[in-house]
């Protein structure tokens, strides 16, 4: 439910409102937006009398919420949300760029890929030191050591880092983490969720394989309820019945979570086609249907890559990429955080 608030409204009111709806069991969540003052109401409102709310003073109109995802719901806080990771911003015309390989390999490997995507255009550094990997037989990331070299490399380039936590028992080592992600394979994992919502820290949440949009949310949601507003969506391809394609990006997702939900929303183009060739012109379409920043696999080597050389691309194909964005920025009205 959502209570609108007349501009006129003093502070005094309001605070009234806000303590008479909690002392009824229910959570609040405030939003005052450029053009309006929202109140958000989440849990049982059942027990709220609709016509008495809206014979209060202060209160414009009350509306109940018929989607089950409240916190992220646009209906709730109609101003994009813009998060800061590190200083840098990513929503509300903000537009981020995520660059680094696939899995940390070695000091030397993302070092290396972290001063020349930065020097390309990038802002923040990604890097997997702990690898869903499909096979247990398979490079599953350097683990401790692989977290500890990313952190190097955010210390000699001044880069905030991306990195995937598939544990709740390594939360200890994300310390230095500036964007904690959440992998597709774990979107649904709840109990990991409620865990990252408490972390105090932005998160990365990728949509599951073969997940719906809502579902998505509801997993926005699971961290929200924790406490954490900071919640960026990584559209990364799903599931579907063609084999050319690693998965098949849902392009329509964008603009209709812009609508939707107020969460920034990036393109990961990578994992959406494991192909490097198709990435730049993926790029492009994802900017062009409103996302809010990409994030790409980019290997100095990729035919010697540990994971997804196929669909990694190189440091200069990477700054080829930057520059045919930057020509298309301006016409969707949004600025390359830098
Ligand atoms: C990744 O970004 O390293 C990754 C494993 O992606 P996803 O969870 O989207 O497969
Ligand atoms: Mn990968």
């Amino acid at each position: 439910m959502i209570i609108i608030v007349k501009n006129s409204y003093d502070d005094k009111q309001l605070n009234n409102l806000i303590e008479w709806v909690e002392g009824l069991g229910l959570s609040t969540n405030l939003s005052k937006g450029h053009h309006s003052t929202i109140l958000g109401l989440v849990g049982d409102t059942s027990k709220v009398d609709i016509d008495l709310v809206r014979s209060l003073d202060i209160v414009e109109d009350v509306k109940r919420i018929q989607e089950p995802f409240k916190k992220a719901n646009r209906k709730v806080h109609p101003d994009d949300t813009i998060v800061d990771i590190g200083g840098h911003k990513a929503g509300g015309g903000h537009f981020q760029l995520i660059a680094g390989p696939c899995s940390v390999e070695s000091e030397a490997q993302i070092i290396g890929v972290a001063q020349a995507v930065k020097e390309a255009g990038a802002t923040l550094l990604r890097g997997g030191a702990f690898k869903p990997r499909t096979s247990p037989y398979a490079f599953q990331g350097m683990g401790a050591e692989g977290l500890e070299l990313l952190v190097k490399a955010k210390r000699e380039t001044g880069m905030p880092i991306v990195t995937e936590l598939m544990s709740v028992k390594h939360i200890d080592l994300f310390d230095e983490v500036d964007l904690v992600q959440i992998g597709a394979r774990n979107m649904q994992n709840f109990e990991l969720l409620k865990e990252v919502g408490r972390m105090g820290k932005p998160i990365l949440l990728k949509r599951g394989l073969a997940n719906t949009i809502q579902e998505w949310l509801m997993s926005a949601e699971y961290i929200m309820a924790e406490g954490c507003s900071d919640v960026i969506l990584c559209e990364r391809g799903i599931r579907t019945f063609e084999p050319y394609t690693r998965n098949t990006l849902d392009l329509s997702a964008i603009p209709l979570l812009k609508e939707i939900t107020h969460l920034p929303v990036i393109v990961d183009p990578s994992h959406a086609s494991g192909l490097s060739r198709l990435v730049k012109p993926l790029s492009m379409a994802s900017v062009g249907a409103g996302a809010d920043g990409l994030i790409i696999e980019v290997h100095n080597d990729p035919q010697h890559a540990l994971c997804d050389g196929a669909q990694s691309i190189k440091p200069e194909q990477f700054k080829d990429l930057v520059d045919h964005i930057d020509v298309m920025l301006p016409l969707v009205n949004k600025v390359r955080d830098v």
